[in-house]
């Protein structure tokens, strides 16, 4: 069997099981967050009932993180509503606006807070849950409605998927990151090439990755369609894991068996690749930077699960160090812990990371999803105009940052740092010594 095939067999009480096969499993943690939290406890209400409890409190972990600093009255009740939830409920992991415990994007609070773990079955109600597979554990997005139906019972029906092989080896050259792999994935295999299989990335070249770069991986397998990306867990994985859980419960770490029958395999040597960025309006709208080098855009911005972590801002910062953007740059940290430490971390003992970006002209918002989903007009970043944007987040579909007209191309934050200096699309190759 494959990874994904192991954890489905294992939670699901069989010994095996093969694409195809209709299962019901055990999941280990569910997550929803301000946007469809509201849909699914009203789901969970009127199907269970008023006075029903969830399965296992210890099990949801509620998380606040897209329309947060907004004056937007929506916005502002469904907050209020995952706030009736859990004093309902009496959940323990809920991590709420305006108090200590924020922490802002789910899927990057979720593994800080240690609520990710190999082995596991993490469900979410988003569709960018599939950045747990860095964990080796089956993390995807389900519905509101499968979710109302998690919280009561604790299970969920699923269809085994069949398994891709994304080997890559090698390593990462300093002008690449986790972002040119995947955004070259997809444009090879298409934005429906992946529909519902697990896309399971292996070899050396993902092994050296730190397990920032590896979430980056997994969270765009959903952009080709993916049921899940994952990682088999090594060492760095499980270091992780340890330091973050403070339940300490146990888990299980798989790997793919030597015979796996994975459905197709493709191999990439990283160190021949070149950095990638996405055309407007599609994450599989692939050119390799030098192909659309001097393109004028208007905006920059640095943030999300995908583009906001501290790897990503690192990355960031050793391009625009001592120097000052030409357009409008945003800079968004996906989680208050990451906000933290751009006031503390310093790039060779010199200025810290926030310094580097304040001095050389860029914004910095609260951790959250911020622009990434557009969000209510007062959202930090949103395009409120038809402009041209370059964005380490992961979907560039018309809207989805704001304004219909608005063109978003995706690329790494190497490349969005370097092209924030020129204003336009710049190879960071150009700045890197
Ligand atoms: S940062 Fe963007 S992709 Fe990630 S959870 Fe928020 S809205 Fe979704």
């Amino acid at each position: 069997m494959t990874l994904t095939e192991k954890i489905l067999a294992r939670h699901s009480g069989r010994a095996s099981v093969q694409p195809g096969d209709n299962i019901w499993v055990d999941v280990d943690v569910l997550m929803t967050h301000d946007v469809c939290g509201p849909g699914t406890i009203g789901v969970f209400h009127q199907n269970f009932g008023r006075q029903a409890k969830v399965w296992d409190r210890d099990k949801v972990v509620i998380i606040p993180d897209h329309y947060i600093f907004t004056a937007d009255a929506m916005a502002n009740r469904n907050v209020d509503v995952l706030r009736a939830f859990v004093a309902e409920q009496n959940l323990p992991h809920f991590y709420d606006v305006g108090t200590e415990r924020y922490k802002g994007v789910c899927h990057i609070a979720l593994p800080e807070e240690g609520h990710t773990r190999p082995g596991e079955i993490l469900l979410g109600t988003d569709s960018h849950t599939c950045t747990a597979g860095a964990f080796g554990e089956f993390a995807t997005g389900i519905g509101n409605t499968d979710a109302g139906f998690v919280m009561g019972t604790g299970k969920t029906w699923l269809k085994v998927p069949p398994t891709l092989r994304f080997v890559f080896h090698g390593e990462l050259p300093p002008y690449l990151m986790a972002k040119d792999l995947i955004l070259a994935v997809i444009g090879d295999i298409g934005c429906d090439g992946a529909t519902y299989m697990a896309m399971e990335f292996d070899g050396d070249g993902v092994y050296c990755l730190n397990i920032e770069e590896r979430m980056t991986l997994c969270n765009m397998a959903i952009e080709a369609g993916g049921k899940n990306g994952i990682i088999r867990a090594d060492q760095k994985t499980v270091d992780f894991v340890k330091s973050r859980d403070k339940s300490a419960k146990p888990f299980v770490v798989e790997q793919s068996d030597s015979d796996a029958p994975f459905a197709r395999e493709w191999v990439y040597d990283v160190t021949k690749l070149r950095p990638v960025v996405a055309k407007p309006h599609s994450p599989d709208n692939r050119a390799y930077v030098d192909e659309i080098q001097g393109t004028p855009i208007d905006r920059a911005y640095i943030g999300s699960c995908t583009g906001g972590k501290m790897t990503d801002f690192r990355a960031a910062a050793r391009i625009l160090n001592g120097h000052s953007v030409k357009i409008d740059t945003f800079v968004v940290p996906a989680t208050t812990e990451i906000a933290r430490l751009l006031k503390t971390e310093r790039i060779d003992g010199g200025q810290t990371l926030e310094e580097i970006f304040l001095n050389a002209g860029a914004k910095i918002g609260e951790a959250s999803c911020a622009a990434c989903l557009g969000g209510p007009s007062d959202t930090f970043g949103r395009l409120n105009s038809a402009i041209k944007c370059i964005s380490t987040t992961n979907r560039n579909f018309p809207g989805r940052m704001g304004h219909k007209q608005a063109e978003v191309f995706l690329a790494s934050p190497l490349t969005v740092a370097a092209s924030a200096l020129r204003g336009s699309i710049t190879d960071p190759r150009e700045y890197l010594s």
